[in-house]
């Protein structure tokens, strides 16, 4: 799974640049410097709170265990105003997670056919 080398993060497939500080991430860093907690994975980053917190009552329901994480919770200084939501699962959760996402997105999508933005 891709790391970020400095804040020592992990990401599912697709993420290649870190949404924190902007390195680009690693496949994989010495194991000593793995989280200890590194059971969860970051499958999802926003700067909305309620974006995370649907996302996080989808995951839920379709019984996956989720847990939000934003920098205003952790101790070292966010560059700017930038406030970057994380959504993490467990990693055996990963897999699921990640496609329930992206069915969840697909249906977004398919709902607000004006606002397409790719
Ligand atoms: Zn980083």
């Amino acid at each position: 799974m891709p790391v970020c080398p400095n804040c020592k993060y992990e990401y599912v497939k697709g993420i290649d640049r870190c949404p924190d500080c902007g390195s680009e991430l690693v496949d994989q860093l010495p194991p000593e410097i793995i989280l200890n907690e590194s059971d969860w994975v970051v499958i999802y980053t926003t700067s909305f709170d309620y974006e995370a917190e649907m996302l996080k009552g989808n995951l839920e329901s379709a019984g996956i265990s989720a847990t939000i994480l934003s920098q205003k919770d952790s101790s070292f200084p966010a560059p700017g105003d930038l406030s970057i939501i994380k959504l993490l699962v467990k990693k055996e959760d990963a897999e699921s997670a990640v496609t329930f996402l992206n069915e969840f997105k697909k249906s977004l999508k398919s709902e607000n056919e004006e606002d397409e933005t790719e």
